[in-house]
């Protein structure tokens, strides 16, 4: 289908242009929480910084190495939760969580995500998922308070 093919071009330019330029891509030394982040699959290694205010994301950001996925994701994940409540930042944790696994296919849930639409399409390749979520994770464990995260939690040897 032509549009579905126009659309996976622009989702990869917006992806290919976090990578390039990733947003909020510093450390924060006034942040009030952090966690580290790691995907052993892939290789990505990232530390989220939040700085939380009045229970609102008042800043976010992030530095580490990996994949463009991953980079990219951790860029427009920090685009996507500044300034939200605490509550509207995990609930789009929730349902950023069930895109990137495949889970939540609604259209209409999909297009409500805005720029993060661009990450929608990583359910179709399992081990990317781990790239596109870890970011969101160690956005999550940061605002819980729980340090690291890491993909690899829980699994066997066997996972992949
Ligand atoms: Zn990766």
């Amino acid at each position: 289908m032509a549009d579905t093919a126009a659309l996976d071009a622009l989702y990869q330019e917006v992806i290919l242009d976090h990578n390039r330029r990733p947003r909020n891509f510093h450390p924060m030394a006034s942040a009030s929480c952090s966690a580290d982040g790691k995907n052993p699959n892939c290789g990505d290694q990232l530390t989220i910084w939040v700085l939380v205010e009045d229970d609102r994301v008042a800043d976010v950001s992030f530095q580490g190495v990996g994949c463009a996925i991953s980079k990219a994701s951790a860029s427009l994940m920090t685009e996507a939760v500044k300034g939200k409540t605490r509550a509207e930042a995990v609930a789009l944790f929730e349902t950023m969580h069930r895109v990137l696994t495949g889970v939540e296919t609604d259209p209409a849930v999909i297009k409500g995500l805005g720029p993060l639409r661009a990450l929608s399409g990583v359910g179709k390749f399992p081990m990317r998922v781990k790239c596109a979520s870890l970011a969101w994770h160690a956005f999550r464990s940061a605002l819980d308070g729980a340090g690291t995260v890491s993909t690899e939690t829980g699994a066997g040897p066997h996972s992949r």
